[in-house]
């Protein structure tokens, strides 16, 4: 199969659809590459980087939708993209369409096939090419808080593992999932005293049979929020309800009752925020405070580790892709239920229920 991989041009997007040795994987099952040039430059995945995996490089990105049967990116089609979209051309690519009217209509418009990463299942009713992107946002999520702690952020000025005869810093997170549990972890490597709570007892359970008493669980519930908000150098908001907004966890007014210059990583942002006081916010200006407390909102945060996210992206979309390009859309989609699933829009129809439901669409 020829298969194509455009730069990507959504505003302060630095990743790329297959890293050198994702390209080397198509290669050696028999299938042609074609990249744009400069597609992975600004993360260190220079042109001869693709050319040594094989790839040839087109000049541009009207090259690399005319020539490809299957097109791998990272975000959403821009208008122009949708545009280069042939009939019968596979999409393979993040696409959120419930909340963007106007992309699904130029998909259904374009007669190409797409499938979305984000709606992709496997067997444990997990969202694999999700999941590395709320890891890294979870680890992520420890990194930019200790930073937010630090005087000059206006933080506590605490180090998160303190020093010997220094009590660590104590750290909260809310929500137990991918992202929280990443979080946890980081905040344990790094010497913190961490609390992880999720409403789901066994979620806890299995947290603690693993990690014993180095991650503290609790039930996740008004009144242990308050509690533990209180006493928090850093709290990480980590829930997820799917298909429904962020429940508001913590008020305006549980605010006063924290440590002045205490922060709060609202991973959840994409989803409302699980903050009261939370809003969206870019990685040029991740911070900002409300009543002392220091918040930080970033709504892409995996785009600020650009080279880690693509590797990882690439790590998780790779087998999908390679079953695409092995046995043709049609009969990859027939034989794996778990990626059927990811196909949102085919041949002009919307074949996502939720996104048709919503769109108004024939279902
Ligand atoms: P997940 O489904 O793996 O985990 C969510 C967890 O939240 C579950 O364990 C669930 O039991 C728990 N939960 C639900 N309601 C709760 C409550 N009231 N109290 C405590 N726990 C509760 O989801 P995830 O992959 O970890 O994602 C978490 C959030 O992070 C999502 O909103 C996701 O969109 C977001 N996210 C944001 C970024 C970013 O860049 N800002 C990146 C990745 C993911």
């Amino acid at each position: 199969m020829y298969i194509g991989v455009p730069k990507e041009i959504k505003n302060h997007e630095y990743r790329v659809g297959l890293t050198p040795s994702g390209v080397r994987e198509l290669i050696a099952h028999g299938h042609k590459v074609l990249v744009q040039t400069q597609a992975g430059l600004s993360i260190g995945f220079a042109d001869e980087h693709y050319i040594q995996a094989g790839a040839a490089i087109a000049s541009r990105a009207e090259e690399v939708f005319e020539k490809s049967e299957m097109i791998i990116k990272v975000k959403e089609p821009q208008p122009i993209e949708c545009r280069m979209l042939r009939p019968g051309q596979l999409l393979f690519t993040y696409l959120h369409l419930a909340p963007d009217p106007e992309q699904t209509r130029l998909l259904v418009e374009s007669d190409a096939i797409a499938i979305a990463y984000e709606t992709v299942t496997d067997e444990r009713g997990g969202l694999p090419l999700l999941a590395p992107m709320s890891e890294v946002a979870g680890r992520m999520a420890i990194q930019a808080g200790a930073h937010a702690l630090e005087k000059a952020q206006g933080g506590r000025g605490v180090l998160l593992g303190g020093v010997p005869g220094v009590a660590p810093a104590r750290v909260v997170v809310i929500g137990a999932g991918v992202v929280g549990l990443n979080a946890a972890r980081m905040a344990m490597g790094l010497g913190a005293d961490v609390t992880l709570l999720d409403r789901s007892l066994p979620r806890l359970k299995e947290i603690d049979m693993v990690f014993g008493g180095q991650i503290k669980t609790l039930m996740s519930n008004a009144a242990n929020i308050d509690d533990m908000i209180r006493e928090a150098d850093l709290v990480v908001g980590a829930v997820l309800i799917p298909g429904a907004a962020a429940p508001k966890l913590v008020t305006r007014a549980m605010l006063k009752h924290m440590k002045t210059g205490a922060v709060l990583v609202d991973v959840a942002i994409d989803q409302g925020g699980c903050f009261e006081t939370s809003r969206p916010t870019t990685h040029q200006e991740p911070i900002y405070e409300v009543d002392g407390i220091v918040h930080y909102c970033v709504a892409n945060m995996p785009g600020g580790v650009a080279r880690t996210s693509t590797m990882a992206l690439t790590n998780a979309t790779l087998p999908y892709a390679l079953e695409i390009a092995d046995k043709g859309w049609k009969t990859a989609l027939l034989d794996n239920a778990h990626l059927r699933n990811g196909l949102n829009v085919c041949r002009g129809a919307v074949t996502y229920q939720a996104v048709a439901q919503d769109l108004g669409y024939a279902w």
